[in-house]
Parts: C-alpha cells; sequence; structure tokens
C-alpha cells in the first residue's frame, strides 16, 4: 500500500471518528420534534420498495445483515454485493453496461463496497407482498434504511427523500421510536464505514483485467470481492447467456 494512500486513508478515519463522537450526543429527542415539524405516516404506496418509485437499493448495515441471518424467511442470498442503480446482476448485457463503474481485479472479479437486498427479476424488492397490498414479508426484521425511510441523518442534520408520506400526521411516541431508530442507523453507519476503511485491502489489477472478466462471462461466471466492515468476500453467481 502506497504511503500517500495510507495517509489518506487515515485522514478519513479520523474524520469519521470526529463524526461518530458527536453522533454519540445528538438529542433523540430533537430528531423527534423535527420529524413531528416535517410530518410522516407510511401511505403504504410502495414506491420506496419497488423499481417504478426509482433507485429502490436498500443498502444493508452489519446490524441488517445479522438481522436477515437470523430471519426464518429470509433465504440465504437475502444480502447480495452492492452494484450500480439501474444494474441488474442477472443480466449479462446489463453487467457489461455498468463495468466502467467497478474497478476489476487480475481473477477479473469486480470490486463493490456493502450489500444490498436481493431483489426479484422485475427489480423491486424481494420481500414486497405479490398480492397488490405492497406489504412487506420481513416487517420485523427489515433493514435499518427501511425503518427509517424517508429519513436519514448526514454530517449530523436530518435529512429527507422524496415519499408521498411526508407531511402527514405523526404521534410523539411513533416520532420517538423513528428518532431513536435514525440515531443508531446513523451511528451504526458511521462504525461500519470506519472498520471498512481499516481492513480496507488496495485491489491488484492489470491490463488483462477486463480480458480474464470477459472470459469468465463467457464461461457463465459472474464474480464479486465486497469489501465491507469485516474485510473481504466473494461472492459468484452463475449466468446464463
Ligand atoms: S424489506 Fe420490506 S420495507 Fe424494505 S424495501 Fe423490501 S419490502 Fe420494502
Amino acid at each position: 500500500m502506497t504511503e500517500h494512500f495510507s495517509e489518506y486513508r487515515q485522514s478519513l478515519i479520523r474524520a469519521l471518528q470526529e463524526e461518530l463522537e458527536a453522533a454519540g450526543s445528538i438529542p433523540v429527542e430533537d430528531i423527534a420534534s423535527q420529524i413531528r415539524d416535517i410530518g410522516f405516516s407510511c401511505s403504504m404506496c410502495g414506491s420506496c420498495c419497488k423499481r417504478s418509485g426509482g433507485d429502490n437499493r436498500v443498502f444493508l448495515t452489519s446490524a441488517d445483515l445479522e438481522l436477515l441471518e437470523s430471519c426464518p424467511a429470509c433465504p440465504e442470498d437475502a444480502a447480495v454485493p452492492m452494484v450500480p442503480d439501474g444494474m441488474d446482476m442477472s443480466s449479462a448485457s446489463s453487467v457489461l453496461e455498468h463495468l466502467f463503474e467497478f474497478d476489476i481485479d487480475i481473477k477479473g472479479r469486480l470490486h463493490t463496497f456493502g450489500w444490498m437486498l436481493k431483489r426479484k427479476d422485475c427489480g423491486d424488492c424481494f420481500f414486497i407482498s405479490e398480492d397488490g397490498s405492497n406489504r412487506c414479508s420481513i416487517y420485523g426484521n427489515r433493514s435499518m434504511l427501511c425503518r427509517t425511510y424517508p429519513f436519514y441523518i448526514e454530517g449530523g442534520k436530518l435529512q429527507t427523500s422524496e415519499c408521498e408520506g411526508l407531511g402527514n400526521g405523526i404521534s410523539y411516541e411513533d416520532s420517538l421510536v423513528l428518532a431513536g431508530y435514525l440515531v443508531e442507523r446513523y451511528i451504526t453507519e458511521i462504525k461500519d464505514t470506519i472498520l471498512l476503511y481499516e481492513n480496507f485491502e488496495e485491489i491488484q489489477s492489470s491490463a488483462e483485467s477486463v480480458e480474464v472478466f470477459n472470459k469468465n462471462l463467457s464461461d457463465g461466471v459472474l464474480a464479486f470481492v465486497v469489501h465491507d466492515c469485516t474485510g473481504m468476500s466473494i461472492f459468484s453467481r452463475k449466468l446464463f447467456m
């Protein structure tokens, strides 16, 4: 690892550690009060879970991965590598379209950061019901992002994503629960990112990397290396060409 990269990484880690310290003193009551001012009640439109609603990738924290592992209703591959918005990892043409967004190593593997929830072939979340009710089949085990949508905290400040449920009334109790989840999610994400940087191993690539990737793909093999808070994991899948 070059000295320059190592210094850069240390500076990122120091900035995150400062953010983590500040996150620990965010008053949950203040966040809850802001949520009440904005207002929110889920209208069950399903937009955040469906591909038709836009970017519906559900990023998973380390806590979410543990929850999925203990969830009896979840398949083993409920968590898949985080891929660019719009990429369908079961389609070779879609993978090729997004290839420029990846670092490829000498074994032809695509490097990515973190995990997301599995999606159906149509691009909707794997866990949204098929009966039109838009219910979540793993509601009690849903991820931190799902629990807190359409809110998130960035740089210590409450932010919102697009959602038709914003502006609706919310009770004092529900706002407090939601605010508690939000702060927990924010802290977990910072901790995960610090560990990701600490455990990150530089990607070994060469002029032949793309050629090796193309050879693997023509053999129907798509392999990812996922960098996360625990280090690196390999994820492979067969593609039918
Ligand atoms: S896990 Fe549930 S709440 Fe989250 S995106 Fe999927 S269906 Fe929606």
